[in-house]
């Protein structure tokens, strides 16, 4: 029912040169066609990664909550749209973190992000600290309640990044992300109605590798992966679309 969904976040990452890895990503994609594959490359790279390799969906990593205006600097769902791209990521928490993101900033953009024709991802994850003191579940049930449009269906992508797993290495264990996804699938269906909640891809994100891949996606509730740096070569992120 739901399709996998491998998508790459390049973050400030990239040149022109770099768009040669989309051909080796493009043709596992196409040797994989029950899986969805995406790469979000810089703003700049959109256009070109679009031309580059039509069947690869290419995303962004922002988008501005409004279709255009006085915002300097900003640029919007429906421009990302023109350029080619065909989703978006919305929250990530390094957009929380250094521009202070909050979860109604985060709704709007992804609400816009649909609106423009896109898929929209919204992160959610909580802190090492908050981790720790026992709150996980509840940080992320609140960010959900705060940021997920009320859209829903197959246009909305929910990923679960835990902070302290990003560009760390280390990973939450099987049995700590099997209760979170099961988690974010209950807020989601109390949200949205059972019927698009189950239609919602939940996204695993953080340290994603071709060595954890397999058993991450084995979770249930798991329907793919956020990934960062392993998604900045053929040669990395390409066994990780064998996996799912
Ligand atoms: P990582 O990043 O795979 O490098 O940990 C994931 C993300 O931030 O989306």
């Amino acid at each position: 029912m739901r399709r996998r969904l491998i998508a790459g976040n390049w973050k400030m990452n990239g040149s022109r040169e770099s768009l040669a890895e989309l051909d080796g990503i493009a043709a596992a994609a196409g040797a994989a066609p029950g899986v969805d594959v995406a790469i979000c490359p810089p703003f700049t790279l959109i256009e070109r990664a679009a031309a580059r390799t039509p069947t690869l969906p290419i995303g962004a990593q922002d988008c501005h909550s409004a279709p255009k205006g006085a915002h300097t600097g900003c640029v919007s769902a429906g421009m990302l749209a023109e350029a080619g791209a065909r989703l978006v990521i919305v929250g990530h928490s390094e957009r929380r973190a250094a521009q202070g993101e909050t979860d109604a900033q985060v709704k709007a953009k992804a609400e816009a992000a649909i609106a423009a024709g896109l898929t929209a991802i919204v992160c959610v994850g909580e802190t090492e600290e908050q981790r720790e003191a026992g709150e996980a579940e509840a940080v992320v049930s609140a960010q959900l309640r705060g940021s997920v449009p009320v859209a829903g269906g197959d246009v909305l992508v929910v990923a679960y990044e835990p902070v302290w797993a990003i560009g760390t290495g280390r990973i939450p264990s099987l049995e700590d992300v099997r209760v979170m996804h099961l988690e974010v699938r209950a807020v989601l269906s109390d949200l949205l109605g059972a019927d698009r909640a189950e239609a919602v891809r939940i996204l695993y994100g953080g340290s994603m590798n071709a060595a954890n891949a397999a058993d991450l996606l084995a979770v249930p509730n798991v329907d793919g992966g956020l990934i960062g740096g392993a998604s900045l070569t053929a040669a990395a992120f390409v066994p990780i679309i064998e996996a799912a």
